[in-house]
Order: structure tokens, then sequence, then C-alpha cells
């Protein structure tokens, strides 16, 4: 494998504003040490959009010697499990990143009350009692100011008393929220006296049923933030209308570090929805088979699939880092994959469609052993033996009885070369009650074995094969987009643009029965057909393999034109 072309992506990019940010306030000493943190809230499994925070966060913290934090954006109990929290961290390791200390805004539930406290007590916060739908109604628009809660100006003494007993749950849940005093007639609607602590009647997975109330996102994701001594606390760019209300906190409280909030455009993919809410929906609901359905784009379904982690952060280091919002087109991610997995994936054999040929001149009973190389460019990769017999498959539609001018695989009288074996010629055809081809008839040339013939005479295909009495009968699965249309969702809703077609399960192909050692989820390239790998729930009995990626049609014209199956 050469090495310019392993990992070009990772190599050429890694120079964006975020980057130029960090180098820069290294080099003024504005700080000696660079933090960063990836802050997921586990209310479910991470996507291929968090992979780009992922790859972002913790690169910066490797590429500038510092450090980058896991912290579980645990504020909403409602929502979160431990499910999620075991996924993540899972995921977080297989992309091949590990934190440098695991949090929890958990963690800071007393101190962040404690500031919450303070507020209240510097007259910048009040417990406001009006119904959500009042303060929906009061928060006013884009164009219009809010208006003031009859609330607003109570006193400290009151305010301490009701936040106190909000704390001992002493009311329900919507009745009281605690709000910061900023302006109802801000420009930033995040300014007008937003949420700061919620009734929540809900346990925690780690505090159980301690706190009664839960801090908002952005009351506690600055000043968790600040407790960790983060410098630079990256997101994406839907909060940059959040960055005042950021600061307003770190203005206000005696907080021992300033960090800065940078924003960054998150990553959008045609025929993808990277909405959480929209992937818990298509689990609940069961559009899939779980959050690692490999036509998820969840990192669970993406590593399911079989694609590698190093393609992936070759994928998120091409699309690079901006700030401006674009949606990467999803054969971009094909390319990576694709790009990772011809230079690593090792190659076999396996006949999606089987078609029976019987080499009339070759002995019952004898079966011989060949050798055939794992990657054509890798040395290192070896070599294995797969057996070759009188009975074979191959590829369906590499056959056609009465074929047109340009086809050149296998017909009647035509010769062909079998891969890593001899040179063929179909002599008959073998046909049932309905007409269907059912098996060809064969001669070989015991001149040509290993592929050429000593007089030079060439034949115009190479076919791939497996031998009938060793070949593994398996189910493949292959997938297409989940989403017919690459803006899902742009008419409204988003499951009418569900794909019916987004698998298609061919059973009774054929493979090489080596595919069946190793750890599921290890990519092969099939020749001539593209990247699969072993699912997780395939059994001895019940085989079951995941097209990863087709093959780019330019490789496929070098060994033959592919079995074209869509
Ligand atoms: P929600 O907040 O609706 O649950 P989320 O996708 O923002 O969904 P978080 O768990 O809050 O989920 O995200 C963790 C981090 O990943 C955040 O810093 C967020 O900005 C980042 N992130 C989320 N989606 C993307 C995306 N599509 N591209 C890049 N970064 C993303
Ligand atoms: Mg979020």
């Amino acid at each position: 494998m050469t090495d310019a072309t392993a990992s070009a992506g990772e190599k050429e990019a890694h120079r964006d504003f975020i980057r130029d940010i960090v180098a820069e306030d290294i080099a003024s000493g504005k700080h000696k040490i660079v933090v960063t943190r990836f802050p997921p809230e586990p209310n479910g499994y991470l996507h291929i959009g968090h992979a780009k925070s992922i790859c972002l966060n913790f690169g910066i913290a490797k590429e500038f010697g510092g450090r980058c934090h896991l912290r579980f954006d645990d504020t909403n109990p409602a929502k979160e499990e431990q499910e999620f929290i075991d996924s993540i961290q899972n995921d977080v390791r297989w992309l091949g990143f590990e934190w440098d200390a695991l949090h929890h805004a958990s963690d800071y539930f007393e101190q962040l009350y404690a500031w919450a406290e303070h507020l209240i007590s510097n007259g910048k916060a009040y417990v406001d009692d009006q119904s959500a739908d009042e303060m929906r109604a009061n928060r006013g628009t884009l164009t219009e100011p809010g208006k003031e809660s009859p609330f607003r100006n109570r006193s400290v003494e009151e305010n301490l008393d009701l936040f106190r007993r909000m704390r001992a749950g002493e009311f329900a849940p919507g009745t009281r929220i605690l709000r910061a005093k900023i302006d109802m007639a801000s420009g930033n609607i995040n300014l007008r006296d937003p949420a700061l602590y919620r009734i929540i009647d809900a346990p925690h997975p780690r505090t159980g049923t301690t706190w009664k109330i839960y801090p908002s996102y952005d009351f506690a994701h600055g000043q968790s933030d600040a407790i960790e001594g983060i410098t630079h606390s990256i997101c994406t760019l839907e909060f940059e209308d959040h960055r005042p209300l950021y600061e307003w906190f770190l203005d206000n409280l005696p907080v021992p570090a300033r960090p800065r909030q940078y924003e960054f455009a998150r990553l959008n993919l045609t025929y993808t929805v990277l909405s959480k809410r929209t992937l818990t929906k298509l689990v609940q609901e069961k559009h899939v088979n779980g959050w690692d359905d490999p036509r998820m784009p969840t990192i669970a379904g993406i590593r399911r699939r079989g694609v590698p982690a190093a393609a992936l952060r070759d994928f998120v280091s091409r699309i690079g880092v901006a700030k401006a919002n674009s949606t990467v087109d999803f054969g971009m991610l094909e390319f990576s994959i694709r790009e990772y997995l011809n230079q690593h994936a090792q190659r076999r054999m396996a006949v999606l469609d089987p078609l029976k040929v019987v080499i009339e001149n070759w002995p019952e009973g004898k079966f011989e052993d060949l050798e055939a190389v794992n990657h054509p460019n890798d040395e290192s990769a070896g070599k294995r033996t797969i057996r070759f017999g009188r009975e074979i498959y191959v590829e369906r539609d590499d056959f056609m009885e009465e074929p047109p001018k340009k086809f050149f695989r296998l017909s009647p009288g035509k010769e062909v070369r079998l891969r890593y074996a001899y040179f063929i010629t179909c002599k008959d055809v073998v046909k049932d009650a309905s007409g269907k081809v059912i098996e060809l008839r064969c001669t070989y040339d015991p001149a040509t074995k290993g592929g050429n013939a000593p007089d030079g005479r060439k034949v115009q295909a190479t076919l791939h094969w497996v031998n009938a009495h060793d070949a593994v009968t398996a189910d493949i699965r292959v997938y297409d987009h989940l989403f017919s249309r690459p803006d899902p969702g742009a008419d409204g809703d988003v499951m009418a643009d569900l794909n019916p077609n987004s698998m298609t399960v061919l059973s009774g192909a054929k493979v090489e029965p080596d595919l069946m050692k190793g750890d599921a989820g290890q990519a092969f390239q099939f020749e001539r057909q593209g990247y699969f790998c072993r699912d997780r729930e395939s059994t001895p009995d019940r085989p079951v393999f995941n097209r990863t990626v087709g093959l780019r049609d330019t490789f496929a014209k070098e060994v033959g034109k592919p079995a074209a199956k869509k």
C-alpha cells in the first residue's frame, strides 16, 4: 500500500479557521494548553454529524498536544438512558479517540445550583409562575419585543424561597421555572429572560431522585466549560445566537475560567437525516432494525455496515470545517469508503446470483488447490488457497444465451478465464421446463492453469466463481439510501420520504468458505461486486453479509464488466 494515498484526506486537510484560531492562541501565549470537549446529550446514538464534531474536538487536542474531555450533557433525565451513555463511549473509542477526562454535567449540579442562587441574590434571576403557553406568547417574535412577566420583579427573598422549594420538590412540573433577568426587549430572543431551571419529575441515571429541578442546556453548558477549564468550546452554528448568553453567564458569575465559544457548520448529507428526534422515531416505529441498522447514519450503523473507522475519519477530514452551512453529497462518503477499502480490504470471491457450471472434462470427485492473492497491490496481505472442482458457480448475468455484440462474457461457444483457475468454454445450456437456464456445461483447458494460454490466445473476460462443493450459502443484504430523495422532509413529512427499497436481500448467494472465519464486521472486496462484511447477526447456520458499498465503475472496467445490479 502506498503511503501517499493511504490517508490522503487525513493528510491534506488539517487546516481550518478553528485550527487557525487555536494555533494563534497558543502562539500568542493566550493559552498554554488547548482544552476542548465533546458534549453529547445521551438521548440517542451518535451519528456521522457527531463524528465530525468528535474528529474536530479530539483531533485539535491531539494535534496541539492538549486535552479533550468527553462530557455527557445529562441535564434532561426524561430522555436520557444508560444504553446511550455506553454506546457513545464505545463509538468515540471505535472512531479512534480516547478522552483525557470523562465528565458529566450532572457532576456540577450542586455548583450550578449555587450559581443560580448567586444570580437570584444579585437580582439577576427570578422564579416565574407563568404557564409554558403564557411564556411562549410573551416571548415576542423576531420583529416584536417580548412582554415582561408579572412575576419579574419579585423580591430576592421571595425568589430564593421559591427556588429552594422548587428544589425540595414542593411544586409540580411546569408550574414554575427559574429565569435569568436580562432583557425582554432584546433583539436576540435568547436574551429574553431565558430559562435556567425547570422542574422535572424523572429519575436521573446518575443522581437518581436527588434532584427535582434541572438546569437548562444554556445554563449548564458554558458553566461546565468554565469549571473544566475548556479553552475553545466548539459547537455548531445554530448556537451562534446563544453566544451572547454564554458570555452573559460568564460575566455575571464567579466562574474560575473564561472559555470561548466558536461555531462551525454542522454536517448535512444528501439522502440522510441527522436529527436525533427523527432517528429515534425510525427506531421506535421500527422502520429500521435498531440504532445499528446498517442503513442508519449512526456510527454504530456505519460500523455494522463494514465501514472502517479510518474511512470515516478520512471522510470527515476531506469535507473540512467551514463557517457556512452546506450539504455534502452522499457520494463523497462512498468515495472515502471505496478509496480506503480498495487499499485495505482483502479480496474474496462470492457469487451473488449463482448459475451452476459443470466442467465436463474434469473428473468427478477430484479437487485441486489453487492459490489466490488476497490483495493485488499489497503482498503483505498474503495468499489463500481456494479449491477448484467439477461443479462451480458463476454469476447468472455473466452468461447470455444470445449475446449482443459487445458482450464478452460467457455464451455458447465462448471461452473465458476463471480467476486464478483455467479457461473454460461453454458447450451446452441446460434449461428447466419453463425455459430458464439452470446449468451450463463447459470444458476447461488444462494448459491454461493460472489463467494464461501457452499458445498466447486471449479471452476477453475474467469471471469470478466459487466451487460448489465448498461454497457457503448466504443471505446478502444490499442497501440503498434510507430516504428516496436527496432532501428528505423538504415537503414537510420526512417519514413520507422513506425509501421502501432501502434493503434488498439476495438469498442463496454462494461465498468462499474462508469468509466465515475471523471477526464479523471486517470488510472484504467481493471481486467485481463491491465491499461486503459478515453481519454481526450472522451464524454458521444462517450466514448473512452486508454490502458496505458497490465498486466504482472505473475499477470494474479493469477486471471485466461487473454483474450490474441495482
Ligand atoms: P439534540 O441537541 O437535538 O439532541 P444534537 O445532535 O445537537 O441533538 P448533541 O448530543 O447535543 O446532539 O450533540 C453533541 C455535539 O455534537 C454538539 O456539540 C453538537 O454541536 C455536535 N453535532 C450534532 N450534530 C452535528 C452535525 N450534524 N454536524 C456536526 N456536529 C454536530
Ligand atoms: Mg444539542
